[in-house]
């Protein structure tokens, strides 16, 4: 495969370090990606069906479930994009006191199905703090974990600072440190706010604003004494059962027959599905293909980004390749090295390049290839592959 020498093959993934926002879209190949932050990380069905409207009336009328349990809208124009505010302003889904920067720092991850008066009031008063004129300038991937209901399952998610259950308290765990801080629910945001100002003064954030918690552990950054682990969080429990769509892409028609059916309302996960607590109509969802309700699935563990014709960045396309992952093991198919789909290894990660296909066992889309193949023998190189992790 030859290159033109400004072709996307020649280029190094450009890496923005941020996500879209509803405030501050992203630009795709196809068009403004508006990223929503549903409160709690839930929809009531009615927003659901306000948001799949929404979706077909200012957009492509395709939302994607990303891997920060949120919601993204795509195929907006600059022209739609005020009204698309003003209706996500209308259904409670956007603050519209915020600043694009404030509506940046909320990223926080809820444990999906969470039950009791914990959670919310935890989230309210880390969304507040994080809102705040005052709040520590963090990187824009820099994110929060609140994982306090019952066991947690959100400790292997990325997150930058964690909120956890611990022996009937909880601690605030950085993340790259195996003990958290305990404390009390009253205290927690408080002393959230210290890790992440520490974390700032403290060399987290590089020359270019970005920066993970667990970096800066790793390259020697100690905790000081106020702010270091004392206790181990509880063991981590087993992911709420997960309502997946293929791709982590869902249509509007069929988010309004989900929000119909769902018996409740949607807790998003960084699953890039839905959980459902309330009592949902199985068989209602259960003849729709665009629902993957059985967690074997093997398109549950198959992850792919646009790829070409979508994204400018694209060398070769990826979900059209209609590739499916052997029993267990998860495939990433990534249109350049960025890895958008999924940031961490897979059993098998396959990467466009300038040469070919990069073949990447157990890594992610940028480490280093095991081999190169041209297009022509993917599918060869996956049955090779898929016979090998079967014996
Ligand atoms: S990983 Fe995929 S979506 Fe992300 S920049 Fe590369 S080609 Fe585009």
């Amino acid at each position: 495969m030859s290159a033109m020498p400004d072709s996307p093959a020649n280029r190094r993934p450009v890496v923005k370090g941020w996500c879209p926002g509803a405030l501050r879209p992203m630009a795709s190949g196809d068009g403004l990606v508006v990223r929503v932050r549903p409160p709690l990380a839930l929809l009531t069905p009615e927003q659901a069906s306000g948001l799949a409207d929404l979706a077909q009336a200012q957009g492509s009328g395709i939302l994607q479930l990303t891997n920060r349990a949120n919601l993204q809208i795509r195929g907006v124009t600059e022209a739609q994009l005020s009204a698309l505010q003003d209706g996500l302003v209308a259904l409670g889904l956007l603050d519209p006191s915020l600043d694009p920067l404030a509506e940046a720092r909320l990223n926080i991850l809820v444990a999906p199905g969470w039950s009791g008066q914990g959670t919310p009031a935890l989230w309210t008063a880390l969304r507040q703090a994080l809102a705040a004129k005052d709040a520590p300038r963090l990187p824009g991937k820099f994110g929060f974990a609140l994982d306090v209901s019952g066991q947690p399952c959100l400790q292997t998610e990325s997150a930058d600072i964690r909120i956890e259950s611990a022996q009937g308290r909880v601690v605030v765990r950085a993340d790259g440190s195996a003990l958290g801080r305990s404390t009390t629910p009253g205290q927690a945001v408080d002393l959230v706010l210290k890790m992440a100002r520490w974390f700032a003064f403290s060399g987290g954030i590089g020359p270019d604003g970005r920066g993970r918690m667990r970096d800066h552990l790793a390259r020697g950054a100690v905790l000081p004494p106020a702010l270091a682990g004392d206790t181990a969080p509880d063991e981590a429990g087993a992911r709420p059962a997960t309502t997946g769509f293929d791709f982590g892409l869902i249509e509007a028609p069929a988010l309004r027959h989900l929000a119909r059916n769902a018996g409740g309302n949607l807790h998003l996960t960084p699953w890039r599905g839905v959980h459902l607590p309330g009592a949902p109509d199985l068989a209602a969802l259960q003849g729709d293909p665009a629902f993957l309700l059985n967690p074997a699935a093997p398109r549950h563990r198959r992850f792919a980004c646009t790829g070409v014709p979508g994204c400018p960045q694209a060398i070769g396309p990826t979900r059209d390749l209609g590739l499916l992952p052997p029993p267990g093991k998860t495939l990433h198919i990534s249109g350049c090295a960025k890895g958008c789909a999924h940031p961490g290894p897979a059993d098998l990660t396959l990467t466009w390049t300038a040469s070919g296909i990069a073949v990447i066992p157990g890594g992610r889309a940028c480490d280093p290839a095991a081999c190169i193949v041209p297009p022509a023998a993917l599918a060869a190189t996956l049955k090779e592959w898929t016979h090998a992790a079967s014996v």
